[in-house]
This record gives structure tokens, C-alpha cells and sequence, in this order.
């Protein structure tokens, strides 16, 4: 498609009663996104202000057709970057006929527990790395017919050259449509694999930060149709010989950040050694390819077996090298794979450090 063209009917004005909302909600596969647009009278600033929807579940992977009626209730408004003020893209949470979430809306679960422990303050930064895939399914820029690229690892991380990088432009593009949206949006870099980079959420507060990733996920998902890229959240998308993908979470509570929180730190590391395989349960998309990223090789601990260390990367959990200094800080876990849901791993951090919403 011809975006010189498009951008015709892009500068049409628009009545000025008249506001484009896209709604768009986590589908049945919990990771992939869908999305259709209504137009409103006026632009909801809150996620109140936006009216609730329903769409075909059926279709989606989230209910039978002949109970297909799903609803959409708004949970964060974002400014359109590809619109432009005032049309806005509202994130939606799915809930069933019965009221009930579906099975993939994880993000009542992380809500709740972020209302329960709201005096602790539950501060996130979500780390998500990706790959950029040529539409035929091939690493973006790795050779045709299965080879791999003539690059060393040690160069592609924050690399710089078109020998050692690829697909800046999508990178860039993303930054930009998700300050503009209003995302907390942090930083990115060029990772350790070609073609394979990250982007981060943070430092932000209780829901806001997984709320914010889904709406960059979304956001990414867009640009890369843009530029005929196709985006992975794979934990090993080009099989074992090659990096992982990962979400590293980022997570402290006013105890951590607060004098004397190294000793609370250590305290919650014991309660998630003893959660440790809850947690991997619930870590990523699907358990074999999250195994095959924690192999104990590039940078990663084994799946099974649980880890810490102050500035140890092949550790479950890391902290920073300054934290015993500081005797303060917050704690990085790195087992979750690119393709986790965030709502389940803030969500479990929170339940398994602070305890259960209501108990
Ligand atoms: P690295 O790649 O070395 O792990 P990044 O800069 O990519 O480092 O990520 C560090 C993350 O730590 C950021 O997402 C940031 O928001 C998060 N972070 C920093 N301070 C805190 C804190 N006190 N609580 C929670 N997250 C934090
Ligand atoms: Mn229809
Ligand atoms: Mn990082
Ligand atoms: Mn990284
Ligand atoms: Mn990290």
C-alpha cells in the first residue's frame, strides 16, 4: 500500500463532533492482539469516559459461537499516533457473557493485587526484546536459504552499522508513536542477536506499566505493518544455536527503595525461590520454547532451577551491583520469556513477595 496516497485522506479534516477510537484487546491466544475502530462524538479522556463494546468471541478464540457475545471494557486511553489528536486507541480488558474474565484477561488478577498493596507503592520496568522477521518468516536481514549472519554477538548488542544491526527504522518509529501516545515509555536498544532488539516500560507504578506494555506491543505490531515487518515475541525464535528473547521485570516496593530494604529484597527472594515453579508455570506463551531459551547458556538460568546474585545475568534474579552499598533497591527477575503476558508476571511478583489481594 502507497502511504504517499494514504496520506490524502489522512489530512482530511474531520468533523469536529467526530472521534476515531479504536479498541483493542488481548484474543484467545493470549499474546497476538486484535483490533476494530467506532467513531465517538466526543474523545474519551479516561477509560470511564469510553463506553464498553462487544465483539464476535467466536472469532476470536475466546468463546463458542453459539455464546459468542464478548464484552469490552475499557481499561486505558491512549492518543492515536497514526490518527493524530483527537482519535485515541482505548485498551480494552475481555470479559465473558457471564461476567466473568476470559481466560486470557489476566489483567483483573494484576489489578486487584496493585489496588491491594497500593501503600507499597509497586513500581515496575519491563524490559521487552523482539525480533524482526522478513514476511516470509526469516530473521530480517539474515540470509536467504537458512543461513545465518556473518556477525559476531558481541557486536550486534547496541550495535551500530548496517553490518551489525537491521531495522532501525521500525525501532525508531515505535519510539516516537509511543511517547506520542503517551506511553511511559524508557529507552531501546539493538540486542544480542541480529535483527533482535528491546524496548522498555518504566520506571512506573502498579498497572500502568503492564497496561503501557500491551499498548507498545500494539503499537509495535502497527509500525512493523507499516514497514512489511513482521515482529516475533519467540523466547528462541532461530532455534538453539542462537540468543533467547526475553521480559525481563523490574520490580521494588517502598520497603525495597527504602533504607534497610536490602533485608526485605533478600526476605522476597526466599519467598520466590519457594514459588519458583509457580512462577515458570506462568512465565511465558508456551513452557517448551521458554525451556529452550533458559538453557544456562547466553546469559540464562536453567528453567528448573532457581538463582540469585548481586550483577549476575546468568542468575534467576539479579540485583544491582550497587545494592549492598546502597542497602536499598529493587530486583530485576529475568525468567520470564518474550512472549509472557505482564499482567500475570507483575501480578504473581506482587502476590507471591507482598501476598495474595485480600489475604
Ligand atoms: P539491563 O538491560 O541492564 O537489565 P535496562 O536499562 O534495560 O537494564 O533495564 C533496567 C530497568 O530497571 C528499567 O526498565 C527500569 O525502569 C527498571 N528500574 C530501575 N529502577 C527501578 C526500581 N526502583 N524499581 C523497579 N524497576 C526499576
Ligand atoms: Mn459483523
Ligand atoms: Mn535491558
Ligand atoms: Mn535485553
Ligand atoms: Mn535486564
Amino acid at each position: 500500500m502507497n502511504k504517499k496516497v494514504m496520506d490524502r485522506y489522512m489530512r482530511l479534516p474531520m468533523p469536529c463532533n467526530k472521534v476515531l477510537a479504536t479498541y483493542c484487546w488481548i484474543d484467545g491466544s493470549g499474546i497476538n492482539m486484535r483490533c476494530k475502530d467506532r467513531i465517538l462524538n466526543c474523545t474519551p479522556y479516561s477509560a470511564d469516559a469510553a463506553p464498553g463494546w462487544a465483539f464476535d468471541g467466536s472469532s476470536t478464540g475466546q468463546a463458542t459461537t453459539a455464546n459468542s457475545d464478548t464484552s469490552l471494557k475499557p481499561c486505558a486511553v491512549y492518543k492515536d499516533p497514526f490518527r493524530l489528536e483527537p482519535h485515541v486507541i482505548v485498551l480494552a480488558e475481555v470479559y465473558m457473557g457471564d461476567g466473568s474474565p476470559a481466560k486470557t484477561n489476566h489483567r483483573k488478577f494484576c489489578n486487584d493485587l496493585c489496588e491491594f498493596h497500593k501503600a507499597e507503592e509497586p513500581w515496575f520496568g519491563l524490559e521487552q526484546e523482539y525480533t524482526m522477521l522478513d514476511v516470509d518468516g526469516w530473521g530480517l536481514g539474515w540470509p536467504k536459504g537458512g543461513g545465518f549472519p556473518a556477525v559476531n554477538y558481541e557486536f550486534s548488542y547496541c550495535g551500530v552499522g548496517a553490518k551489525y544491526i537491521a531495522g532501525r527504522d521500525v525501532a525508531e518509529a515505535h519510539t516516537k508513536a509511543c511517547l506520542y501516545a503517551g506511553c511511559d515509555f524508557e529507552g531501546t536498544n539493538a540486542e544480542v542477536m541480529f535483527a533482535c532488539w528491546e524496548w522498555q516500560i518504566g520506571t512506573t507504578i502498579g498497572i500502568k506499566a503492564a497496561d503501557d506494555m500491551w499498548m507498545s506491543r500494539y503499537i509495535m505490531s502497527r509500525v512493523a505493518e507499516d514497514y512489511g515487518v513482521v515482529i516475533t515475541y519467540h523466547p528462541k525464535p532461530m532455534g538453539p544455536k542462537h540468543p533467547g528473547v526475553g521480559m525481563h521485570h523490574n520490580f521494588s516496593t517502598k520497603r525495597m527503595r527504602s533504607d534497610g530494604g536490602y533485608a526485605f529484597i533478600e526476605e522476597c527472594i526466599k519467598r520466590l525461590e519457594k514459588n519458583h515453579m509457580k512462577h515458570m508455570k506462568n512465565y511465558q506463551h508456551d513452557e517448551q520454547s521458554n525451556r529452550m531459551r533458559l538453557s544456562g547458556k547466553f546469559e540464562t538460568a536453567p528453567f528448573d532451577k532457581f538463582s540469585w546474585g548481586i550483577a549476575n545475568r546468568k542468575a534467576s534474579i539479579r540485583l544491582g551491583r550497587d545494592i549492598k552499598a546502597k542497602g536499598k533497591g529493587f530486583m530485576e527477575d529475568r525468567r520470564p520469556a518474550g512472549d509472557c503476558d505482564p499482567y500475570l508476571v507483575c501480578g504473581l511478583l506482587m502476590d507471591t513477595c507482598l501476598g495474595s489481594a485480600g489475604g
